[in-house]
């Protein structure tokens, strides 16, 4: 995480600008590029944490699952008996951002939390690495500069997946509920605002257990 020194506007649960304690965000760290992930996290005011066992991904108010590779992270998901913890997670409304190789692990044939086929690689060869300018549903007009690496696509979905951007008329960025899935690699640049998207849905939950909570006495 960038910036080992204290930061006194920052400090680990203290209260944010609205007197509510930060965000915790999880990055799932098994695999992949976690630290770029938890970094811009950071930026935006999230407590961003590894997270590598059912404990860590217990109390978070949001999850990252990053890009790498979907079968090694299935495999590191199974061998540390994350499975439970991620499925409670989810159960529980928190939103997810699952990001190329993470946005596979969602999938039906994987975990199963959005309602979607991936392929993998689905670019070819050829496109292996590529960058484009998207424009993305939900996070204003101003295009996102979006970095593939072997990067899938949503082969196939169901009506409750909305696709927020396509390549070539191909789902890359998709969002179930409070699951939001993009098949490249956001923490590889400056734009940081599908992250904020996410931190906005978990802010969006927060506030409605608070009001629930406060309703209800
Ligand atoms: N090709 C990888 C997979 O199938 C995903 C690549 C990535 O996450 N950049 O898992």
């Amino acid at each position: 995480m960038r910036g080992s020194g204290p930061k006194p506007d920052r400090d680990s649960g203290a209260p944010g600008v609205a007197g509510e304690p930060r965000l915790r965000v999880g990055v799932l760290a098994s695999q992949g590029d976690f630290a770029a992930h938890a970094a811009m996290l950071d930026d935006l005011g999230a407590e961003a944490t590894e997270a590598r066992t059912a404990a860590g991904l217990a109390g978070l108010d949001a999850l990252v699952i990053p890009g790498g590779e979907s079968t090694t992270i299935t495999k590191a998901i199974e061998r540390d008996g994350l499975e439970r913890a991620i499925r409670a997670h989810a159960d529980a409304g928190l939103p997810i951002l699952g990001t190329c190789a993470g946005m596979i692990v969602c999938d039906r044939e994987h975990l199963g939390l959005l309602d979607a086929s991936c392929r993998r690689n689905a670019f070819g060869r050829q496109l292996a690495s590529f960058e484009a300018d998207l424009e993305i549903d939900g996070i204003g007009p101003e295009p996102m500069r979006a970095v593939f690496i072997r990067a899938p696509w949503v082969e196939e979905h169901g009506e409750a997946v909305e696709v927020l951007a396509r390549v070539d008329g191909h789902p890359v960025v998709v969002r179930e509920g409070a699951v939001l899935a993009c098949s490249f690699h956001p923490e590889l640049t400056d734009d940081s605002r599908l992250h904020a998207l996410l931190m906005a849905l978990a802010t969006g939950v927060r506030e409605r257990a608070a009001s629930s909570g406060r309703s209800t006495g």
